[in-house]
């Protein structure tokens, strides 16, 4: 039954990805949620086989690149099925940064992305520091050029990966010449002298990926690692939250959807004052809320791949990106609650799902901008273009 003018290949491309989820991964969630997010070495090795051989790794990335150079939209099919199990397991589904191909060197393509897209190195991105979240201008990490090299300073917070990765992009301000106090982004080996992993803080979800906190100390690099020119650093940065945005709306669709569907076969089934709750007018109602919520949230995404791949003014992109983040993120925060409440005293175990979604869809409000921040910019995109560009 169709209910959306997908294409055949869309269709096909989300149905072998709904398989993927719900044969190879969603059987691994409780295994993984009882340790820590981690399952057995060679599962995950599986599992990252066949993310590669089923053309979802590097989907983002042109085909002459390695990558399977996929629509918008179709990455967008793939994400939503992705976000219907724990990112545990889900980010076994790895995208390289979308914005490189078009500005790294030969050198950087070759050392860094190329095996990123072939999955034997792997990124993880330090921008985030104490004193600067929400507002990236306030970092205050340097980068001083000596030479041939550049010097690299600074205390990066909540690096997600940091535990897998081989690698980081390192976000600074310059310090000296004609670009002093503009940004500036870097590639560095993990391995470079000078990193220090400070701790790993534990977070609300279960990952296997840890959130670092990390020192640069005195870190020296090749000015080849230099990202494109000094000053261009905040534009990667708002090409990969724009991409992320919309990937996480994606992943909160299928949350949403797992949880509707999870909650109303529990509420088939479960009998109490001698009928399904399901004829208890207070829980299906939170099913028919969610269901909707669920609807809205899914075209809004939708419709932005499309206008993505249609080539859309990219400062319209921008407003609907934080748009559909903003609406999914709090619809699937949403469904998530109704779902623990729908499921009792059993909503608040760790082996059920709507527990682990609860606690995992939490995030999706505050990382690649905070609700607060969605809100700022659709404002602020409001007033300089007005309603008809922005939803029209
Ligand atoms: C699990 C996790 C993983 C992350 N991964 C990474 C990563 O890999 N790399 C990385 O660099 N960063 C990462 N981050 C950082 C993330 O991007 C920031 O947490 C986020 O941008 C918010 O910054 P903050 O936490 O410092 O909050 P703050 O900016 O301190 O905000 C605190 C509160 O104030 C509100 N606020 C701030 N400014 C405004 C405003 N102008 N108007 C209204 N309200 C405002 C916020 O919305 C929020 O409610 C991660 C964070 C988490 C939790």
């Amino acid at each position: 039954m169709t209910t959306f003018p997908l294409s055949a290949e869309d269709r096909e491309i989300q149905e072998r990805a709904r398989r993927f989820v719900d044969e190879e991964l969603i059987p691994w969630e409780e295994h993984a949620e009882a340790d820590g997010g981690r399952i057995p070495d060679d599962e995950r090795a599986r599992h990252h086989d066949r993310a590669i051989e089923l053309g979802f790794y590097a989907m983002n990335m042109p085909t002459e690149l390695g990558g399977t150079g996929m629509t918008t939209l179709q990455q967008v099919l793939v994400s939503e099925q992705i976000g219907r199990v724990t990112n545990a397991l889900g980010w076994c589904v790895h995208t390289p940064p979308a914005w490189a191909p078009a500005v790294v060197s030969d050198h950087q393509m070759q050392t860094w992305i190329l095996p990123t897209i072939r999955g034997e190195q792997h990124e993880c991105y330090a921008i985030t520091e104490a004193g600067a979240g929400s507002d990236v201008d306030a970092i205050e990490a340097t980068a001083c050029r000596d030479g041939d090299e550049y010097v690299l300073n600074g205390e990066k917070m909540h690096v997600t990966s940091f535990n897998g990765a081989t690698y980081c992009f390192f976000q600074a301000k310059i310090v000296g010449g004609p670009h002093e106090g503009e940004h500036a982004m870097f590639f560095v080996d993990k391995a470079t002298p000078g990193v220090r992993l400070v701790r790993e803080p534990a977070y609300t979800h279960t990952y296997p990926d840890t959130h670092a906190v990390v020192a640069f100390e005195d870190v020296r690099v090749p000015a080849a690692n230099l990202v494109g020119q000094e000053g261009d650093g905040m534009s990667f940065t708002y090409e990969w939250f724009r991409y992320e945005r919309l990937m996480i709306a994606a992943r909160c669709c299928g949350a949403a959807e797992r949880l509707i569907d999870e909650a109303t076969s529990f509420a088939q089934q479960r009998v109490q004052f001698g009928e399904p709750i399901i004829e208890h007018q207070a829980i299906s109602h939170m099913l028919a809320d969610s269901l909707t919520e669920l609807w809205a949230a899914r075209l809004m995404t939708y419709r932005l791949a499309e206008n993505i791949d249609a080539g859309v003014d990219v400062k319209i992109q921008h407003g609907q990106c934080s748009m559909a983040k903003l609406y999914a993120s709090e619809m699937a925060g949403r469904v998530a609650d109704r779902a623990v409440q729908i499921f009792g005293g059993r909503g608040y175990m760790r082996e059920n799902v709507a527990e682990r979604f609860w606690r995992e869809l939490r995030v999706d409000r505050i990382w690649e901008g905070t609700s607060e921040v969605q809100r700022n910019i659709v404002a602020d995109q409001l007033q300089k273009r007005g309603t008809r560009a922005l939803v029209g």
